[in-house]
């Protein structure tokens, strides 16, 4: 008979020196951070309906709440950095549930609109980042949860699943509303909506799928739609003073080299890295059989 595999538990990492609670389920990464700049907490790429009372647990620890109308504790927003399912899973209850404000990259609004193309990635652009999903373990029950959510929100080749209005849509040099201390950075390149937060006062930096990280080290995604777009993201990020690197997939990259010891969105990994990479993608469980 075979053992039965105990779900994954989620991973709950403080980082205090900057204010953000990590919230992952191993690959997937969510962020709160405490202060958006006026005292109220706001939430970035909740992808997945599970990771909800995670996030409610984390701020009433705080004495926030998701909604409480009109407090400064209040959850102020929800900001996904692209469309992509995994990013956006869990807005739809939060928002049915709890009324919060929702902002979105504007490129997903002119996706919906026809004028601008779908520009999914392939099998071949997703390969590049298997040493990335390589470098923590998988959590089957978190990739298949997403997969559940896509059908009801998120962008893919097929088209744009938006089950509510968004409060604002995010152009590049905004600051996200009500949460003047985080800026919108237009980052496109692993796809085109793909967007970044930067907080120049703690040298923060949310990166979505614009910079990954595998083994310590970030890594501007090798998986790309644009090669042209993503040089340019990358040369537009690499000038930024960035201390602490919260990247989307991958573990936070903290110090002063973040940026110039990060690789580039050229250095592809190898045919025999890819291989690799995934024989320890298939065996390398989160959940441990249960004995
Ligand atoms: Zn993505």
């Amino acid at each position: 008979m075979r053992a039965k595999r105990s779900a994954p538990a989620p991973v709950i990492t403080e980082l205090p020196e900057i204010g953000v609670t990590v919230i992952s389920r191993w690959l997937y990464n969510c962020y709160v951070i405490h202060d958006g700049g006026n005292g109220q907490p706001f939430v970035v790429d909740l992808g997945m309906p599970s990771q909800l009372p995670l996030v409610a647990d984390v701020l009433s620890r705080r004495g926030s709440h998701l909604s409480e109308l009109g407090a400064a504790s209040e959850l102020g927003a929800a900001v996904a950095t692209h469309g992509h399912a995994d990013h956006v899973g869990g807005l739809p209850p939060l928002r049915d549930q709890h009324g919060t404000a929702v902002h979105l990259p504007i490129a997903i609004a002119e996706m919906r609109a026809g004028t601008r193309a779908l520009r999914p990635p392939g099998i071949r652009e997703v390969s590049q980042i298997l040493p990335v999903m390589a470098s923590q373990p998988r959590d089957l029950e978190a990739s298949r949860e997403i997969a559940g959510t896509a059908t009801s929100i998120g962008w893919s080749g097929k088209g744009v699943r938006l089950p509510f209005e968004p409060d604002s849509w995010l152009s590049d040099g905004d600051h996200l509303p009500g949460l003047p201390d985080w800026q919108v950075l237009n980052t496109p390149g692993h796809s085109d909506d793909s967007t970044c937060l930067f907080h120049a006062p703690t040298r923060t930096l949310l990166s979505g799928d614009a910079v990954l990280s595998a083994h310590g080290r970030a890594w501007f995604n090798p998986e790309f739609v644009d090669p042209e777009l993503s040089a340019t993201s990358e040369a537009r990020l690499r000038a930024l003073d960035v201390e602490h690197l919260l990247p989307g997939h991958g573990l936070v990259v903290t110090g002063p080299r973040v940026m110039t010891e990060a690789r580039a969105h050229t250095d592809q990994p190898s045919i025999g890295a890819k291989a690799s990479a995934l024989w320890q993608v298939l065996r390398n469980h989160a959940g441990r059989p249960e004995t």
